[in-house]
């Protein structure tokens, strides 16, 4: 096992970056399956009667998918799930639809459609690359944003998607195939049109996925990981484009076949854990304070939350000074602000090694691993200077509070817990009796 930095693990792990693997395992065993058994492979999907339950299934999923999406919003209000569900939904249907229609059936204002003619497989890498797009919109775009204007945004979305289909699968590759000679006006620009997507969609892929990779990372705080889900299914549609490129006629179009289940797949199991990651924060965190909160600590005191204090740790227990008199002098909002910013220094201050929860009103409590005694009281009393040289500007003033910090450390692990809480209480009480503005550990 290669040296992780803590910070690094941290990072792995609220990027969810096993989303990632799963969608390069999938690449991977989808790589193997077609080099050791290719034909069965396409035989099993050029099968009429599998043809028919590959097209089901796909349906299904994506009904599903745009389910779990619909069902969601109204619980955790998550834009880009709802954004990236309808243009995902978009892509899908039409996916099925030019694969279930027959080409020789279908003429629309003179305009006939044959998407299987094309031997460069316009329709897919279109498809492929109109995603792309819709993946980099979703990245770029809010977490959250008002409620009904979401919705409407995601729905003409999927119009839109739709609709720029319908003008490229029917109205430009349709005709692409018309002579050149014939070609005047839009039949002379469909063909211009599929010439010069050809040439420039892999470069153009390329950069967004790029942009895409470098923006999903930057967004992970705010976004409860769906950077890395969206990521993941941005892979996997590199991938089919790329094997739609250099295979067309081969094991290319077999593969894109394939590898829409497994994004469909990968999509439902992406919006379920989001969703629910997005439920178990509004659980656990403190809204005003942006730390976690009393359950959250409740849940690392009874060893339930996925924190590993091990033998050997200290908790603070911090209490700001005379905050009382801030809300008298200042009000409750200027109040709420101080405490919101000492709430951000203490957790800033505390990292990596400490986890800081909202003990109650402007109490808040750190869990320290791997440091007891000495070197615990000097952790302490970094984050209480750390407090004291903070100002919060407020309209008028700009405000500054000192806080009074009880420690308790032990040898012995979480069964300790409760005697430590006790003691740590009892040395805020005593830091207040000597003067405040100070670190007590006895
Ligand atoms: P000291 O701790 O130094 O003894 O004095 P204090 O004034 O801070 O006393 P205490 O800790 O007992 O008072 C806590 C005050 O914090 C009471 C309450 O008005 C205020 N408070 C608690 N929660 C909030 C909050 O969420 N917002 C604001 N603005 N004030 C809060
Ligand atoms: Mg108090
Ligand atoms: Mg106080």
């Amino acid at each position: 096992m290669p040296a992780v930095s803590p910070e690094f693990r941290v990072f792995l792990k609220k990027y969810r970056i096993e989303f990632i693997i799963a969608a390069v395992i999938s690449i991977i065993m989808m790589e193997m399956s077609f080099s050791f058994s290719h034909q069965a492979l396409v035989d099993f999907i050029k099968n009429e009667a599998v043809r028919n339950v590959y097209n089901w299934i796909l349906f299904i999923l994506t009904a599903l998918m745009f389910l779990l999406a619909l069902i969601s919003y109204p619980k955790i209000y998550k834009f880009k799930i709802l954004l990236s569900a309808y243009a995902l939904a978009a892509f899908f249907i039409v996916y099925l639809g030019i694969s279930v229609i027959r080409p020789e059936a279908l003429n629309v204002m003179g305009f006939t459609m044959d998407f299987w003619r094309d031997g460069s497989r316009f329709s897919l890498k279109f498809l492929s690359t109109l995603l792309d797009v819709n993946l980099l919109i979703v990245v770029l775009s809010r977490s959250s944003i008002n409620y009904n204007k979401g919705k409407n945004i995601a729905i003409t979305a999927f119009f839109v998607n739709i609709l720029l289909c319908f003008v490229a699968l029917i109205l430009i590759e349709g005709n692409y195939y018309v002579a050149w000679p014939d070609k005047t006006g839009f039949l002379r620009f469909t063909g211009a049109f599929v010439y010069f997507f050809n040439k420039y969609a892999l470069a153009a892929n390329l950069v967004i996925f790029a942009v895409m990779a470098v923006l999903s990372v930057f967004n992970i705080e705010e976004e409860h990981n769906y950077g890395s889900i969206i990521m993941a299914i941005a892979v996997m549609n590199f991938y089919i484009l790329i094997a739609i490129m250099s295979q067309p006629n081969g094991d290319g179009y077999y593969k894109y076949k394939y590898m829409l289940l497994l994004m469909d797949l990968l999509i439902i199991v992406g919006i379920f854990v989001h969703w629910m990651s997005c439920l178990n924060h509004k659980a656990h965190y403190d809204p005003l304070l942006k730390i976690y909160n009393r359950q959250h600590m409740d849940a690392i005191i009874s060893g339930l939350a996925d924190i590993k204090l091990g033998n050997d740790f200290s908790v603070f227990m911090c209490d700001i000074d005379h905050f009382k008199n801030v809300n008298d002098t200042y009000g409750h909002a200027a109040g709420d602000d101080v405490l919101f910013k000492v709430a951000q220094v203490i957790r800033d201050t505390s990292l990596p090694e400490g986890v800081v929860c909202r003990y109650g009103g402007e109490e808040i409590i750190v869990f320290v691993r791997d440091r007891i005694g000495e070197e615990a009281f000097m952790k302490a009393e970094k984050i209480r200077k750390a407090v004291k040289k903070e100002s919060v500007k407020t309209r008028s003033k700009s405000i500054k509070v000192t806080m009074s910090i009880g420690v308790a450390s032990t040898r012995k692990g979480l069964d300790d817990i409760g005697k430590m809480i006790k003691t740590a209480d009892d040395n805020v009480y005593k830091a207040k009796k000597r003067g405040r503005d100070r670190v007590v550990a006895e």
